[in-house]
């Protein structure tokens, strides 16, 4: 037991007793971890900055026994504009639990930290929240091993023609004679799998100010969401606020 230093990004927390809290964080020499913020909730408390939802911070931990403790923390990226604006906090919480549910404790993972670092500067400023949430699901199963199979089909290994659909279950684009396999495949056009293949491989710079069809958009919806679903063995419970947030906008 000891002291250790860490960089890490809030990903939750949830409070106990009369003024603590236990964080969740997300650090990249350690992966997810759970320690205490003792007093956070008090006024004026010490930890209370660096400890707030998103912000990546420089974190001074005590080990203990049953949960570890935070010493101190410095803020190196508030992220507040994220906190600042309901909806992009709504997906910001919809991306960390996402993260959370297909991520092991402590299990460290340099490449998934940058990219959900790079994926914070981005919910700061990208206008199509939607196409970002979209981007962000395929690149995280693509770094966790789960990439779907978009360049043949999922089911047989042949080649795909026009006539494609998408199966969670079966792992991706699937050819019309594999269509009995899977019955509640969705519909996929060969310019979405273009589309997908694009968010895969191309860095959300070059992502930014893509304009998609609404067709495309739905497609790439009914596609994704099931998709991470079915690998994390789950839906999110942050999608809720996601839907009441969309549909009081509509
Ligand atoms: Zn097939």
């Amino acid at each position: 037991m000891g002291l250790y230093r860490t960089d890490a990004i809030v990903l939750g927390h949830r409070n106990i007793g009369e003024a603590d809290r236990v964080m969740t964080l997300f650090s990249p020499e350690k992966g997810k971890i759970s320690a205490v913020a003792r007093g956070v909730r008090r006024l004026n408390n010490r930890l209370l900055g660096g400890t707030q939802l998103f912000t990546f911070s420089n974190f001074l931990i005590m080990e203990n026994r049953n949960l570890d403790s935070i010493s101190q923390c410095e803020i190196k990226e508030s992220f507040h504009k994220i906190r600042a604006n309901l909806e992009r906090m709504a997906y910001g919480l919809y991306f960390a639990e996402m993260l959370r549910a297909s991520t092991p404790e402590e299990d460290k993972n340099h490449a998934l930290f940058n990219f959900f670092l790079k994926t914070l500067y981005f919910l700061q400023e990208w206008d199509d929240l939607e196409l970002l949430s979209r981007i962000y699901e395929i690149k995280l199963m693509a770094i966790q091993g789960y990439s779907p199979e978009i360049s043949r089909c999922a089911s047989c290994g042949k080649k795909l023609t026009e006539k494609m659909r998408f199966s969670s279950r079966l792992g991706g684009a699937i050819c019309f004679r594999c269509f009995k396999d899977d019955a509640s495949a969705v519909d996929i056009s060969c310019e979405t799998v273009k589309v997908l293949q694009g968010f895969i491989k191309k860095p959300y710079r070059e992502l930014i100010n893509l304009d998609l069809q609404e067709e495309i958009k739905k497609q790439l919806k009914n596609a994704c969401q099931p998709f991470i679903f079915h690998h994390l063995d789950r839906r999110l419970k942050t999608l809720e606020f996601i839907d009441d947030i969309n549909s009081l906008k509509a």
